[in-house]
């Protein structure tokens, strides 16, 4: 039983209580019942770290942090490659079927230089989050199948979304769900020294961090992070542990 059954049958039960016994204001104690219902819900939605709707991993279960990457492969991704490359890191890059499709090349180079590779949908549409479990399932598979042998089931949902349908399709295709910790919110910022403070203010020994490979400033982001985050004693995982972790 999810969260959120739970949460349903908790709610109804309350409500049967309430109804029944019908004591004084019983309207506003049910309406009290369902904001308690529809906070849970909605919290559930935007969170995949409250594990309401599916289970997700949001932290490295290592000392170590682990970096992940969203929406490429795309032109910038070569230079991503190149820092990990430096540090000796090792990172997830969760991508997009139809940019996959796009540049197959940069995602073998993900691959040969030791990264692992997660589904991302294929579209990334804004309106996945209102998609059926079909159309889920279609957009999840169609990366799946361009993945190919490169596919470890790995899935992180377009912006975190979570519902019944995604975490139907998810157990369907027997995907094992990744969030994170630490939002860096790179897609909103242009400064990446700024950007890198804020990281680090938040940043933990075992964070799982969610950048992205797709800004024009994605290489000067992770340069600065890494630099700043290295200062203060953080450490990566390399290729082995991001290996252990996932199970590969
Ligand atoms: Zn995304």
């Amino acid at each position: 039983m999810t969260k959120h059954q739970k949460n349903i049958a908790v709610t109804i039960v309350l409500i049967c209580m309430v109804v029944l016994c019908k004591p004084a204001y019983y309207m506003v104690l049910v309406f009290l019942i369902l904001v308690v219902f529809l906070s849970g819900l909605l919290h559930g939605i935007f969170s995949l770290n409250s594990g309401y709707f599916m289970n997700s991993l949001c932290k490295s279960p290592l000392k170590k942090c682990i970096l992940s990457f969203d929406d490429g492969p795309s032109e910038y991704t070569l230079g991503v490659l190149e820092v990990l490359r430096k540090y000796e890191i090792s990172a997830v890059f969760f991508v997009i079927g139809n940019q996959l499709a796009l540049h197959p090349e940069i995602t073998n180079e993900i691959v040969k230089q030791g990264h692992l590779l997660g589904n991302h949908s294929y579209s990334h549409s804004n309106k996945f989050a209102f998609m059926s479990t079909k159309k889920v399932l279609i957009e999840l598979q169609k990366t799946e199948n361009l993945l190919g042998v490169n596919s470890l089931k790995l899935f992180r949902s377009p912006v975190g979304i979570s519902n019944p349908n995604i975490a139907r399709a998810v157990d369907k295709l027997n995907l094992k769900s990744v969030g994170w910790s630490l939002r860096s919110f790179d897609t909103q910022s242009g400064n990446s020294s700024i950007l890198a403070e804020a990281m680090l203010g938040e940043l933990e020994n075992n964070s799982l961090i969610l950048l992205h490979d797709n800004l024009q400033n994605s290489v000067d982001n992770l340069e600065l992070f890494l630099v700043q985050a290295k200062e203060n004693g953080f450490r990566f995982t390399n290729s082995k542990e991001l290996n252990s972790v996932f199970n590969v």
